[in-house]
C-alpha cells in the first residue's frame, strides 16, 4: 500500500487491519512523509503482526521493486493532492503523481503476477455543468493535479491493455473525515472556526462538489480491490451535493458562528465549476452504496476536530509556513 500515512490511506488500513479476517493480511506501507503525511494515524496499527511501514519514495526503482516482489496486491494512493499547491508548483505532483504511478506498475509487471489498485479522482474528468461523468467520459483535467492524475490513470489503463496487468482504478469525488489534514476546505474551515478566525470562500461561492464519507470510500475501494474486474474503472460517488457556499453554511451552523466569520476571495485559478460522477457501474456490479448521512458524517468530523486540537494544531501550522513559502 503506498500512502498509507495520508488522509485516506490511514483510515483504509485502520479499516482493513481492524476488520473479521485481518489476521490473514500482510500490508507494507509505503510512504515518503511528506508535509501532508501524518504517522500518528497509524498508531493504532503500528504494533499489529500484519503491519510493516517503509518510510520512502514511490519514484525509487529499486525500493520499489523489492516490496512489491514480496506482496501479491497494490493499493496505490500514494500522491501529491492539493490542487492550490499544483498552482503554484506543479513538478512535484508530476514527478509523484505521474513517475511514482509508473515505476509502481513497472515493478508490478515485473514481480508479477498480481492486481494494482490505482485510486483516482473525478477531478480527472474535468468542470460538467449537468448531469454527471460516467467512467466512459473524456477526461477534461484542468489544474496541474488533475492533469496529473488523468495522466497516471491513462498510464495505469495502458499497462492493462499492453501487458495484461490487472489494473483496477477508481474515481472518487471529494473524501471528507477525520484526520485530513488542515490545507483542505472542511478541516481548513473547521479549525478557522474554532480558533475563532474567519473562513476564505473562493469566488462566488458557487463551485459544486460531491461529498464522499472516507468510510465509505473505503467500501467502494474494497469491493474494487477484491471483487472489481481487470481493466476498469469505477466511480465512487458519496450522494451529496453541495456548493461550497451550502457547505460553508452548514461548517458556520455546526460551529456556531455567524455568516460574517465569512470572507468571500478571489478565485482559485482555474477552478472547476462542478464536478459529478455517476456510480451507477459501482452500484450494480458491486453493490456499492454510500451509506453515511451526511448531516452525520460532518457533525462527527466536527466534534472529531473540536476534540483533537493535538493532531491538527501542529499540522496546521506545518501548513500556515508551507504557504508562506509558496
Ligand atoms: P494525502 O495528501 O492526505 O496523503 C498522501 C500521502 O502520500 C501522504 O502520506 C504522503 O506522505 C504520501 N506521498 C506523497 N508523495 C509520495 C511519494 N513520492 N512516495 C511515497 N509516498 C508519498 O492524500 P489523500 O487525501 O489521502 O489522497 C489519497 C489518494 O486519493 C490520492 O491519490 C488522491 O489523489 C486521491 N483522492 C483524494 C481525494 C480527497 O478528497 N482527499 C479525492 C479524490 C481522490
Amino acid at each position: 500500500m503506498t500512502g498509507g500515512a495520508g488522509f485516506i490511506g490511514s483510515h483504509y488500513i485502520r479499516t482493513l487491519l481492524g476488520s473479521p479476517g485481518a489476521d490473514d493480511l500482510q500490508i507494507t506501507v509505503l510512504d515518503k512523509l511528506t508535509y501532508a503525511a501524518s504517522p500518528e494515524n497509524l498508531d493504532e496499527v503500528r504494533h499489529l503482526d500484519g503491519f510493516r511501514f517503509v518510510a520512502g519514495d514511490i519514484c525509487d526503482e529499486a525500493l520499489v521493486a523489492e516490496l512489491v516482489a514480496g506482496h501479491d496486491q497494490v493499493v496505490h494512493f500514494a500522491a501529491e493532492s492539493h490542487v492550490d499547491r499544483s498552482i503554484h508548483n506543479s513538478a512535484e505532483f508530476t514527478r509523484t503523481n505521474v513517475l511514482g504511478t509508473q515505476v509502481l506498475l513497472d515493478a508490478a509487471l515485473r514481480h508479477g503476477p498480481l492486481s494494482f489498485v490505482h485510486v483516482s479522482t473525478d477531478e480527472v474528468y474535468g468542470s460538467i455543468a449537468t448531469a454527471s461523468s460516467s467512467e466512459t467520459h473524456p477526461l477534461s483535467p484542468n489544474s496541474p493535479y488533475a492533469a496529473s492524475k488523468a495522466a497516471s490513470d491513462l498510464i495505469a489503463l495502458a499497462y492493462h491493455r499492453t501487458h495484461g496487468l490487472d489494473v483496477r482504478v477508481t474515481r472518487c469525488s471529494n473524501n471528507y473525515g477525520r484526520r485530513q489534514f488542515p490545507e483542505k476546505v472542511i478541516p481548513l474551515f473547521v479549525t478557522n472556526l474554532l480558533d475563532g478566525k474567519k473562513v476564505p470562500l473562493y469566488g462566488d461561492g458557487l463551485h459544486v462538489r460531491d461529498w464522499l464519507h472516507l468510510d465509505d470510500h473505503v467500501q467502494g475501494i474494497e469491493l474494487v480491490r477484491t471483487r472489481g474486474r481487470a481493466g476498469e474503472v469505477y466511480n465512487i460517488g458519496g450522494g451529496t451535493e453541495l456548493s461550497n457556499r451550502e457547505l460553508t453554511e452548514l461548517l458556520l451552523e455546526a460551529c456556531g458562528v455567524p455568516s460574517t466569520m465569512v470572507e468571500y476571495v478571489a478565485d482559485r485559478k482555474g477552478h472547476d465549476r462542478r464536478y459529478s460522477v455517476d456510480w451507477t457501474k459501482i452500484h450494480t456490479e458491486l453493490g456499492y452504496e454510500p451509506r453515511k448521512d451526511f448531516t452525520v458524517g460532518l457533525a462527527e468530523t466536527v466534534a472529531w476536530y473540536r476534540d483533537n486540537r493535538d493532531w491538527w494544531e501542529p499540522l496546521k501550522a506545518r501548513a500556515e509556513r508551507l504557504a508562506e513559502t509558496c
